[in-house]
């Protein structure tokens, strides 16, 4: 699964691109190459919300954490 996401590359300015498989949740950008996993146990554990019992899955706060490490490693 390949999402386009709504949010520009802190380094280059490009698309950034949201990949999922069995393991792992990807940040990544096609223009210069940036690119931040996250184990999706890890990934769950953040995101995963208990609103009125039911269980949510936040991927707002999975995309905000991962822009943010890309900040960092940038
Ligand atoms: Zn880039």
């Amino acid at each position: 699964m390949r999402i386009r996401l709504n949010l520009e590359c802190p380094r280059c300015g490009g698309s950034l691109f949201l990949e999922e498989d069995e393991e792992k949740v990807s940040v990544f950008c096609n223009r210069c190459g940036l690119r931040v996993s996250w184990r999706l146990r890890d990934a769950a554990r953040r995101a995963l919300k208990n609103i009125d019992g039911l269980l949510i899955f936040d991927w707002n706060s999975v995309i905000d954490e991962l822009y943010l490490e890309l900040a960092i490693s940038s």
